[in-house]
Protein backbone atom coordinates (compact mmCIF):
# COMPACT_ATOMS: atom_id res chain seq x y z
CA UNK A 1 0.00 0.00 0.00
CA UNK A 2 1.10 3.07 -1.30
CA UNK A 3 1.51 6.50 1.34
CA UNK A 4 0.99 9.77 -0.11
CA UNK A 5 2.63 12.18 2.66
CA UNK A 6 1.52 15.75 3.05
CA UNK A 7 4.43 17.22 5.32
CA UNK A 8 4.78 21.27 6.85
CA UNK A 9 8.34 22.76 5.61
CA UNK A 10 9.52 25.97 7.77
CA UNK A 11 7.95 29.74 6.64
CA UNK A 12 11.51 31.09 6.91
CA UNK A 13 13.49 29.80 9.04
CA UNK A 14 14.73 26.64 8.05
CA UNK A 15 15.17 25.38 11.57
CA UNK A 16 11.42 24.98 11.87
CA UNK A 17 10.84 21.58 10.61
CA UNK A 18 9.56 18.46 12.85
CA UNK A 19 11.92 15.65 13.17
CA UNK A 20 9.67 13.26 11.58
CA UNK A 21 9.31 15.67 8.63
CA UNK A 22 13.09 14.98 7.74
CA UNK A 23 12.75 11.70 8.63
CA UNK A 24 10.17 11.04 5.98
CA UNK A 25 11.51 13.25 3.33
CA UNK A 26 14.64 10.88 3.52
CA UNK A 27 12.60 7.99 3.39
CA UNK A 28 10.34 8.49 0.90
CA UNK A 29 10.46 7.41 -3.39
CA UNK A 30 10.25 11.33 -4.51
CA UNK A 31 8.97 14.62 -3.51
CA UNK A 32 6.46 16.44 -5.15
CA UNK A 33 6.75 20.31 -4.49
CA UNK A 34 6.35 23.97 -6.10
CA UNK A 35 9.46 25.49 -6.52
CA UNK A 36 12.39 22.41 -7.22
CA UNK A 37 14.82 25.37 -6.25
CA UNK A 38 13.18 26.00 -2.51
CA UNK A 39 12.84 22.91 -1.98
CA UNK A 40 16.71 21.79 -2.76
CA UNK A 41 17.48 24.41 -0.44
CA UNK A 42 15.21 22.88 2.35
CA UNK A 43 16.94 19.18 1.32
CA UNK A 44 20.09 20.50 0.91
CA UNK A 45 20.73 21.67 4.83
CA UNK A 46 19.23 18.59 6.65
CA UNK A 47 21.50 16.38 3.82
CA UNK A 48 18.65 14.76 1.94
CA UNK A 49 19.34 13.93 -1.50
CA UNK A 50 15.39 13.06 -3.42
CA UNK A 51 13.88 12.87 -6.87
CA UNK A 52 11.82 16.51 -6.70
CA UNK A 53 8.44 16.88 -8.85
CA UNK A 54 7.11 19.92 -9.54
CA UNK A 55 3.96 20.10 -8.40
CA UNK A 56 1.22 23.68 -8.73
CA UNK A 57 -2.20 23.74 -8.17
CA UNK A 58 -2.26 24.59 -11.97
CA UNK A 59 -0.77 21.09 -13.33
CA UNK A 60 -1.50 19.29 -15.84
CA UNK A 61 -3.14 15.93 -16.14
CA UNK A 62 -0.53 14.34 -16.99
CA UNK A 63 1.87 15.38 -14.04
CA UNK A 64 -1.19 14.09 -12.06
CA UNK A 65 -1.41 10.69 -13.77
CA UNK A 66 2.46 10.61 -13.27
CA UNK A 67 1.71 10.94 -9.43
CA UNK A 68 -1.00 7.89 -9.77
CA UNK A 69 1.21 5.75 -11.18
CA UNK A 70 4.15 5.78 -8.80
CA UNK A 71 1.32 5.43 -5.98
CA UNK A 72 0.32 2.75 -8.36
CA UNK A 73 3.85 0.94 -8.21
CA UNK A 74 3.54 1.27 -4.56
CA UNK A 75 5.67 4.09 -4.37
CA UNK A 76 5.29 6.36 -1.48
CA UNK A 77 5.71 9.97 -2.01
CA UNK A 78 5.51 13.35 0.23
CA UNK A 79 3.63 16.75 -0.80
CA UNK A 80 5.44 19.72 -0.12
CA UNK A 81 4.88 23.41 -0.62
CA UNK A 82 7.50 26.12 -0.50
CA UNK A 83 6.46 27.46 2.53
CA UNK A 84 4.04 25.72 5.77
CA UNK A 85 1.55 23.50 5.67
CA UNK A 86 0.71 21.88 1.90
CA UNK A 87 -3.09 22.78 0.78
CA UNK A 88 -3.60 25.69 3.33
CA UNK A 89 -3.56 28.14 0.44
CA UNK A 90 -1.45 26.26 -1.24
CA UNK A 91 -1.31 23.32 -3.90
CA UNK A 92 -2.39 20.11 -3.43
CA UNK A 93 -6.27 20.19 -2.70
CA UNK A 94 -7.19 18.87 -5.62
CA UNK A 95 -3.89 16.32 -5.90
CA UNK A 96 -5.18 14.43 -1.96
CA UNK A 97 -8.83 15.13 -3.29
CA UNK A 98 -8.58 13.04 -6.40
CA UNK A 99 -5.95 10.68 -5.20
CA UNK A 100 -8.62 9.95 -1.98
CA UNK A 101 -11.13 9.70 -5.05
CA UNK A 102 -9.43 7.03 -7.34
CA UNK A 103 -7.26 5.30 -4.51
CA UNK A 104 -9.63 5.05 -1.49
CA UNK A 105 -7.95 3.00 1.41
CA UNK A 106 -5.14 1.72 -1.06
CA UNK A 107 -3.39 4.62 -0.96
CA UNK A 108 -2.96 6.33 2.66
CA UNK A 109 -2.86 9.93 2.66
CA UNK A 110 -0.83 11.18 6.43
CA UNK A 111 -0.14 14.93 7.66
CA UNK A 112 2.93 15.39 8.84
CA UNK A 113 2.46 18.33 11.00
CA UNK A 114 4.35 21.49 11.45
CA UNK A 115 4.32 25.27 10.56
CA UNK A 116 1.70 27.22 9.15
CA UNK A 117 1.42 30.90 9.15
CA UNK A 118 -1.69 31.72 10.02
CA UNK A 119 -1.58 29.86 13.30
CA UNK A 120 2.12 31.37 13.84
CA UNK A 121 0.77 34.30 13.76
CA UNK A 122 -2.55 34.16 15.94
CA UNK A 123 -0.57 31.97 18.51
CA UNK A 124 1.36 35.25 19.43
CA UNK A 125 -1.17 38.03 18.35
CA UNK A 126 -2.82 38.54 21.71
CA UNK A 127 -6.24 38.19 20.12
CA UNK A 128 -8.76 35.94 20.74
CA UNK A 129 -7.75 32.85 18.95
CA UNK A 130 -9.69 29.91 20.21
CA UNK A 131 -11.71 29.97 17.69
CA UNK A 132 -11.47 32.18 14.11
CA UNK A 133 -12.23 32.41 10.98
CA UNK A 134 -9.61 32.04 8.40
CA UNK A 135 -9.98 33.29 4.99
CA UNK A 136 -7.03 32.58 3.03
CA UNK A 137 -5.85 35.21 0.20
CA UNK A 138 -8.92 37.79 -0.14
CA UNK A 139 -10.04 38.18 -3.48
CA UNK A 140 -8.47 41.02 -5.71
CA UNK A 141 -11.93 42.14 -7.16
CA UNK A 142 -15.36 40.15 -7.07
CA UNK A 143 -16.68 39.63 -3.46
CA UNK A 144 -13.81 41.57 -2.03
CA UNK A 145 -16.00 44.47 -0.18
CA UNK A 146 -18.37 41.80 0.51
CA UNK A 147 -16.01 40.01 2.30
CA UNK A 148 -14.61 43.18 4.40
CA UNK A 149 -18.17 43.73 4.96
CA UNK A 150 -18.08 40.25 7.01
CA UNK A 151 -15.02 40.95 8.42
CA UNK A 152 -16.60 44.38 10.16
CA UNK A 153 -19.42 42.46 11.53
CA UNK A 154 -17.72 39.12 12.70
CA UNK A 155 -17.35 38.23 16.25
CA UNK A 156 -14.74 35.91 15.77
CA UNK A 157 -10.67 36.90 15.11
CA UNK A 158 -10.74 36.84 11.31
CA UNK A 159 -7.17 35.91 9.82
CA UNK A 160 -5.97 36.59 5.87
CA UNK A 161 -3.26 36.74 4.22
CA UNK A 162 -2.11 39.50 2.11
CA UNK A 163 0.86 40.36 -0.31
CA UNK A 164 3.13 43.14 -0.02
CA UNK A 165 1.39 44.94 -3.29
CA UNK A 166 -1.98 45.04 -1.31
CA UNK A 167 -1.03 45.22 1.95
CA UNK A 168 -2.23 49.00 2.07
CA UNK A 169 -5.29 48.50 -0.08
CA UNK A 170 -6.33 45.96 2.76
CA UNK A 171 -5.63 48.48 5.41
CA UNK A 172 -7.59 50.95 3.45
CA UNK A 173 -10.50 48.90 2.99
CA UNK A 174 -10.14 47.95 6.78
CA UNK A 175 -10.30 51.52 7.38
CA UNK A 176 -13.30 52.06 5.37
CA UNK A 177 -15.46 48.84 6.58
CA UNK A 178 -14.19 48.24 10.08
CA UNK A 179 -12.61 51.82 11.38
CA UNK A 180 -13.13 50.46 15.10
CA UNK A 181 -11.82 46.88 14.62
CA UNK A 182 -7.99 46.19 16.47
CA UNK A 183 -5.94 44.77 13.71
CA UNK A 184 -2.69 43.08 14.10
CA UNK A 185 -0.15 42.75 11.14
CA UNK A 186 2.13 39.90 11.75
CA UNK A 187 5.25 40.33 8.86
CA UNK A 188 8.20 38.02 8.23
CA UNK A 189 7.43 35.57 10.83
CA UNK A 190 10.08 33.67 12.22
CA UNK A 191 12.62 35.46 9.56
CA UNK A 192 15.15 38.49 10.98
CA UNK A 193 12.73 40.68 10.57
CA UNK A 194 9.42 39.53 12.28
CA UNK A 195 7.56 41.78 13.79
CA UNK A 196 3.88 42.43 15.18
CA UNK A 197 2.22 45.44 14.26
CA UNK A 198 -1.10 46.48 15.90
CA UNK A 199 -3.65 49.10 15.93
CA UNK A 200 -6.84 50.10 14.13
CA UNK A 201 -6.51 50.16 10.40
CA UNK A 202 -5.51 54.34 10.86
CA UNK A 203 -2.74 53.31 12.96
CA UNK A 204 -1.50 50.62 11.07
CA UNK A 205 -1.90 53.10 7.42
CA UNK A 206 0.41 55.58 9.63
CA UNK A 207 2.46 53.40 10.61
CA UNK A 208 3.55 52.11 7.20
CA UNK A 209 3.14 55.64 5.66
CA UNK A 210 6.17 56.40 8.21
CA UNK A 211 8.19 52.83 7.38
CA UNK A 212 7.80 52.34 3.78
CA UNK A 213 10.92 49.94 4.25
CA UNK A 214 8.55 47.51 5.52
CA UNK A 215 5.72 47.41 3.00
CA UNK A 216 7.80 44.35 1.70
CA UNK A 217 7.71 40.03 2.93
CA UNK A 218 5.22 38.13 3.87
CA UNK A 219 2.14 39.40 6.17
CA UNK A 220 -0.94 37.50 8.28
CA UNK A 221 -3.60 40.10 9.03
CA UNK A 222 -5.94 39.52 11.95
CA UNK A 223 -8.84 41.58 12.89
CA UNK A 224 -11.05 41.48 16.03
N1 LIG B 1 0.60 27.03 3.23
C1 LIG B 1 1.21 28.17 3.86
C2 LIG B 1 0.97 28.09 5.36
O1 LIG B 1 0.60 27.03 5.84
O2 LIG B 1 1.18 29.08 6.04
C3 LIG B 1 0.71 29.47 3.26
C4 LIG B 1 1.11 29.63 1.83
S1 LIG B 1 0.45 31.03 1.05
C5 LIG B 1 0.85 30.67 -0.64
C6 LIG B 1 1.65 32.26 1.36
C7 LIG B 1 1.13 33.37 2.27
O3 LIG B 1 1.20 32.94 3.62
C8 LIG B 1 1.96 34.64 2.20
O4 LIG B 1 1.54 35.49 1.14
C9 LIG B 1 1.69 35.26 3.54
O5 LIG B 1 0.45 35.93 3.55
C10 LIG B 1 1.60 34.01 4.43
N2 LIG B 1 2.95 33.70 4.95
C11 LIG B 1 3.75 32.69 4.57
N3 LIG B 1 4.92 32.74 5.25
C12 LIG B 1 4.84 33.81 6.06
C13 LIG B 1 5.71 34.41 7.00
N4 LIG B 1 6.92 33.92 7.22
N5 LIG B 1 5.30 35.51 7.67
C14 LIG B 1 4.07 36.03 7.44
N6 LIG B 1 3.19 35.51 6.58
C15 LIG B 1 3.57 34.42 5.89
Amino acid sequence: MSILYIIATPIGNLEDITLRAIRILGEVDAILCEDTRTTAKLLQKYEIQKTLISYHSHSKLSKVEKVFELLEEGKNLALVSDAGTPCISDPGVMLVQQVREKFGSDVTVIPVPGPSAVISALSASGLPSSEFLFLGFLPHKKGRETLFKEIAVSERTVAFYESPHRIVKALESLQKFAPGKKIVVARELTKIYEEFISGTAEELLAHFESHKDTVRGEFVVMVK
